[in-house]
């Protein structure tokens, strides 16, 4: 007995990770209980690649059946670069991000990468080469070394170290009574929405995935941290393809490419300039913002 002991115990760690990093993803994308049944095809393809080209192409897509979330949706993000989205609340913006981590298969036309239709590689390779910085990072009650190594659990301790500190969050975990051995999480210290959010970008870092989806706070912050969250956007997304679910417009004014959607629909696009100048929803939006800051 005690021979299976080793074996069963490990068995045990690894039904919990597996647990865990379904319930992470679930929660992180607010579906808890609602998964899709998403198979791999057969004949799926591993994906594999550093520079990502992604395309939506005429996308129609519903919860239901009888509600239409997003109609005839196109737009495309070339290898590197960064498209923000933004609109009011229902928009749909969210939605855009579930799709392209294929939580939800699209009703009609198709989401690629490298002109490689979703349902045709395998859900596995697709997330792997996929980064989430979600509105609400759910934390680990571990430690907070484990919380930002799950992002690459063969990463070394440097590495952990470094991308704490690309992710400004390594002074903050030195001062701790425990530093990385800090057990957080429900149980443990509770990290504020910015320091979670930290937490959720080192990990990310560690990751490295070629595709990033930043799935930005609610919630108002205070504009120091709001500066710092630019800067780290802007560390993180340098060189991927980013996908930016925007409620704050001065986070996005250098995206490549910014997306106003109302009512599952692409009303305007262009670069935040260019949208000012059409002086149309964008531009009433930016005028809103600026008004509610001062
Ligand atoms: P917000 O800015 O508030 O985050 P959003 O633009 O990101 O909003 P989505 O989360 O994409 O909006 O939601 C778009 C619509 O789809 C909403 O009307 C929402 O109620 C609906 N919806 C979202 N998730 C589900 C779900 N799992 N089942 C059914 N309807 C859903």
């Amino acid at each position: 007995l005690l021979q299976l002991y080793g074996p069963l115990n490990f068995l045990g760690f690894v039904y919990r990770e597996i647990k865990n990093s379904l319930a992470d993803m679930e929660k992180m994308f607010g579906l808890l209980g609602k998964g899709a049944e998403i198979q791999d095809k057969p004949t799926a393809k591993t994906l594999q690649t550093q520079q990502a080209a992604v395309e939506f192409s005429h996308i129609n897509f519903g919860y239901e059946d009888n509600r239409q979330i997003l109609q005839d949706v196109s737009f495309s993000i070339p290898a590197g670069k960064t498209v923000a989205v933004v609109g009011a609340s229902g928009a749909g913006k969210s939605t855009l991000s579930r799709l392209l981590y294929r939580f939800y298969d699209v009703a009609g036309g198709s989401i690629s990468i490298n002109g490689i239709d979703l349902r045709d590689l395998t859900q596995a390779s697709l997330r792997a080469h996929i980064g989430i910085v979600p509105q609400d990072t759910v934390l680990f009650n571990d430690t907070i070394f484990y919380n930002i190594a799950y992002g690459r659990p063969t990463a070394s301790k440097e590495e952990v170290i470094e991308a704490a500190k690309s992710a400004h969050i390594y002074d903050f975990i030195q001062s701790l009574p425990d530093g990385f051995d800090t057990t957080v999480g429900e149980r443990g210290l509770k990290l504020s929405g910015g320091e979670k959010q930290r937490v959720a970008i080192a990990r990310t870092i560690l990751k490295n995935p070629p595709i990033l989806i930043f799935d930005e706070a609610t919630s108002a912050l205070d504009s120091h941290t709001e500066k710092a969250i630019q800067a780290e956007l802007k560390a993180i997304s340098a060189n991927r393809t980013t996908l930016i679910v925007a409620h704050r417009l001065s986070t996005i004014s250098d995206a490549d490419q910014i997306l106003v959607m109302r009512e599952g629909q692409i009303v305007e696009r262009g670069h935040h300039r260019e949208l000012l100048e059409q002086n149309g929803v964008y531009a009433q939006m930016w005028a809103l913002q600026l008004n509610s800051e001062e």
